[in-house]
């Protein structure tokens, strides 16, 4: 599953093809994905302008002229790809789990004209679990799928007092209270393995025990909030670079491998310089941990 610095590099990717762009045809080739599409959806955005190009934790938000905002999640498999005319094929997004490339899943076709010419973005997501919907861009925060959305692990929004309020009083493990999207915004299973790794603390910890009797956060939860951002931002640079790279290139690129840490090294030797030991799996609430059982024991 795309995690959200693999949202925010397709966001990057598809900025400048998409703002200002008009869709000026829309190829749709199924009546649903995840859900259904709504009503004459091709119809109601051919013609219109995307004013600009957002992301709010894994959906991206294409804001139309029209008071409209397309909204778009990508679930399990789903990935864009940009097929400029009379230019090479451009795929932004890097993926831990390789994106289909079967013209068969490509399931929703938007032409654009804009200043960077025309390119058609495609939709491609063999497994449907990704979803599409127009929604009134002045409802957008009061919408089930936005309004109990906890704080962006991005930019300046995400501080420890912000997360101290959050995990106060919780017993929940740390682990599974990261993944609670309305604590953070966007925070998948990779990030909070690598995040607490990072900070040297248990995914089995109670999150409570992270915030003082006064209800301001302890020193560990002053270092997992950087750690946080800093996995985030570091994740979102390696996609940016890796889609500055695979524009300059012959457009055969790979996908781009995170430096991960501990995730998906089970049986492999911690990083920690001097540390020794091998990163472990353990299974929380049905999801992989992945941990150093000595950089991680408290
Ligand atoms: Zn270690």
């Amino acid at each position: 599953m795309p995690e959200l610095p693999e949202v925010e590099t397709v966001r990057r990717g598809l900025q400048p093809v998409m703002e200002d762009a008009r869709f000026t045809r829309i190829e749709q080739r199924r009546v649903d994905l995840r859900f259904a599409f709504p009503e004459d959806f091709a119809r109601r955005l051919e013609g219109r302008r995307v004013v600009s190009l957002g992301r709010r934790a894994k959906y991206l938000i294409a804001e139309l002229d029209d008071g409209m905002a397309l909204v778009s999640h990508l679930g399990m498999s789903g990935s864009f790809r940009i097929e400029p005319d009379g230019a090479q094929e451009l795929k932004p997004g890097v993926f831990h789990h390789p994106r289909s490339k079967d013209g068969r899943h490509d399931h929703v076709v938007f032409h654009m004209d804009g200043p960077a010419g025309r390119a058609r973005v495609i939709y491609n997501d063999p497994r449907r679990f990704g979803y599409m919907d127009l929604i009134a861009r002045a409802t957008l925060a009061e919408h089930p799928w936005f309004r109990s959305l906890g704080v962006e692990p991005t930019g300046n929004s995400l501080d420890a007092q912000t997360l101290a309020d959050r995990l106060s009083g919780k017993a929940a493990p740390l682990k599974a209270a990261l993944l609670d999207q309305r604590v953070i915004a966007g925070l998948g299973n990779i990030y909070v393995c690598e995040a607490l790794w990072r900070a040297g603390l248990s995914p089995l910890k109670p999150a409570g025990r992270l915030v003082g009797k006064s209800g301001r956060p302890r020193k560990d939860l002053e270092r997992l909030t950087a750690d946080i951002r800093t996995v985030i931002s570091e994740a979102i640079a390696a996609g940016g670079s890796s889609l500055r790279d695979h524009i300059q290139t012959d457009g055969t690129m790979g996908y781009f491998q995170h430096g991960f840490s501990v995730y998906d090294r089970e049986g492999k030797a911690c990083p920690r310089p001097g540390c020794g030991d091998t990163v472990r799996r353990i299974v929380q609430g049905g999801r992989s941990t992945f941990l150093c059982p000595r950089c991680q024991k408290h």
